[in-house]
Formats: C-alpha cells, structure tokens, sequence
C-alpha cells in the first residue's frame, strides 16, 4: 500500500495536538480537520475584548497546525451543528454542552470527509476518562459506532486500553507505539509535549467552546425562552458573546457594550437593532433585541443605559435612539437609581 493517509480532528488542545504527531511518526500522511459551529471559543471571538488585545491573538487550530507542519482544513458546521444543539440524543452536560452527541457528529463529518477525499482513518486526541461527559471509557465504542467511523476511529493517546482498530490491525501503525493514557492526570500528555519539544500550547480550561460556560448557557436558554421557536442565526450566537445582557420587559432585552471592544464590534449590528447612545456623556453602545418594541419600552431602556455611562450621577442625561430603518429620537431621562434595576433583569 501507498503511504496510508489519516486526517486529524484538531481543537487547538495539546491533546489532539499530540495524537497527531504520534501518529506522524509512524509515517503516515497527516492532514487536519476543524469544524467551526459558532460557538467556538477560538478565532475572531478573542479579537473583539479590546482588554484581551495585548494577548497575542491567534487561532490555536490553525496555529498547532503550522507546528505540526501539517495542512489544515477549516469546514464550517453553523447550519447542521443545530441539529446536535437543539435535540442531542444524548443530552447535555454542566451546561448546554452537548458533548457526546457534537463528538460523534464531528467524527460522522470527518468519516465523510475522508470518504470524499480517499484518505483512510481518523485521528482524535481523546483520552479515556478524561472528561466525564464524552470520554468515558463505555462511551468511546458508543461514538465510534454512532459516528459510522467504527474501526477507521484511532485515539493514538489512549489506543492501547481500547480494542485493535483497522489502522493496528493493516499495519499502517504500530500499536506498540501508540500509548495508553487513561484518567484526569494531564502529566503524561506534559511529560510526552516536553519530549517533542512543544513549550508552547494552549491550555483551554473549560474546554474548547462556549456551551460549557454557564452565563453563555444562560443567555441561550433566554434567547430560546423568548422566541417562537429555538432556531438561530450566527449573529444571534456571536451577540451572546459580547455586552451585559438586561431583559427588563419579556418582549425586549438590552445588550449594552462593556467596554470600547464591544462597543466596535456591536456597531456592526445598528442596522438589524434599535441601537441607542448617551449624547450628554460618554456611555456605552447599547442594542435592544426583541419584537414590538414601543416608544415606552425604548424610554425605559433609556434610562436603564443610562445608569451604566458618566452620567450615571447627573440628574438629566440624553440619549439617542436609532431604529433600523434610520429614524432617530432624542430621549432626556433621569438615570434609574441602582436599586430600581432587578437582579431578575440580568441574563
Ligand atoms: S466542549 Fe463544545 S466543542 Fe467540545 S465536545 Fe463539548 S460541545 Fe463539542
């Protein structure tokens, strides 16, 4: 046979970073694979906190790539990845992480993928035990089943305390060289990055996308709660990523910018929102989502956005408002005092 040729499901981690290069040194052909649902937590998401701007920004996926010297191909997901957030057959898990079920249906993507391209295996960096959700040792057949991918499924880092797969067993790698890592102790996976000199990697805490953040989760639920159905657009998943989010009214909620970042990136919005600014003092860019907003809920939103600029302490502060269609109203309120905005209102 040619040079087997395997594509490898690259998160940014040191684990999937690592699973590859194990497999590299048998000499196989490896290329890498990232799947963007929207919720991931690399890539432009990082660029918009103006805070977070002296980090150096980069996307770890391609960045690991780049180090393993690798080719890397970035699939978008947006539109199918619903179908896995909305009705996961296997649930959630802390949060609104649908672990199990956007593993097998990344591995499903990457069988096809393979498949269309003539490639024969596929690579993860799972570890078993690793993480309580998706990596649980009788869980690993259950995805590799789901997913279709079956025996063409190798987790180089855990291989040895899981059955023979198709690569073992044709001889594309050698089992005694893969490794048998199990549990939460990451000191194996530092110890084998330390020998192949990688210093450098990203160490992602939660994991490697929003849904396993409990204020995200929360913003998601309310979003779905107050709309006809639980469908959703990128720029609906991208705005819960910036500002305070205030729901003062069911029909409305605030989104009002933290800081000059945000600011920047929700002006690219004013023309699907009501989007409103203090004229008097300096103040934050705030967005209303919602339907059949008044008069009267604008003038409260108002005041509400108000307290959150310089002029929270003036007796007076103006605010205009802008609807879509590029109608304006000036509104001159008086701030709401602190103790008039309910905990309640915060997603
Ligand atoms: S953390 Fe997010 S991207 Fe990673 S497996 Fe879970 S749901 Fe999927």
């Amino acid at each position: 046979m040619s040079q087997p040729k395997a594509i490898s499901l690259i998160s940014g981690g040191l684990d999937s970073m690592l699973a590859t290069k194990v497999v590299m040194d048998q000499g196989v052909h490896v290329e890498g694979i990232n799947f963007f649902t929207g919720f991931c937590v690399e890539g432009h998401t990082h660029a918009i906190r103006k805070r977070d701007q002296k980090k150096e920004k980069r996307n770890n996926a391609l960045w690991t790539a780049e180090q393993l010297g690798i080719k890397l191909h970035i699939v978008d997901v947006i539109d199918e990845y619903k179908d896995v957030l909305l009705n996961p057959k296997h649930g959630y898990g802390a949060n609104l992480n649908p672990c199990q079920d956007c593993k097998t249906f990344m591995i499903h993507k990457a069988l096809e993928w393979i498949e269309a391209n003539g490639f024969d295996f596929i690579i993860t960096g799972e570890v078993v035990g690793q993480r309580p959700m998706s990596q649980r040792k009788d869980l690993m057949p259950v995805i590799a089943r789901e997913s279709g991918a079956g025996e063409r499924l190798l987790r180089p880092l855990c291989a040895r305390n899981l059955p023979e797969t198709l690569p073992e067993r044709e001889g594309w790698v050698k089992r005694e060289e893969l490794l048998g890592f199990s549990g939460r102790n990451r000191k194996p996976q530092m110890a084998l990055a330390a020998q192949y000199g990688f210093t450098d990697y990203a160490t992602p805490a939660g994991g490697c996308c929003f849904l396993t953040d409990e204020n995200y989760s929360k913003k998601v639920v309310d979003m779905w709660q107050h709309r006809p159905s639980r469908d959703y657009e990128l720029d609906d998943i991208m705005l819960l990523k910036v500002g305070r989010h205030i729901r003062p009214r069911p029909n409305f909620k605030m989104i009002i910018g933290r800081e000059e970042g945000e600011n920047k990136f929700m002006e690219g919005y004013r023309k699907q929102f009501i989007s409103m600014y203090t004229t008097s003092h300096t103040g934050p860019l705030i967005l209303l989502d919602g339907k059949d907003i008044s008069t009267d809920d604008v003038e409260l939103a108002a005041r509400i956005g108000a307290r959150f600029g310089q002029g929270r302490t003036a007796e007076q502060v103006s605010i205009k408002a802008t609807w879509p269609a590029g109608e304006t109203k000036e509104f001159k309120v008086s701030p709401m005092p602190p103790h008039e905005i309910d905990e309640a209102w915060y997603v």
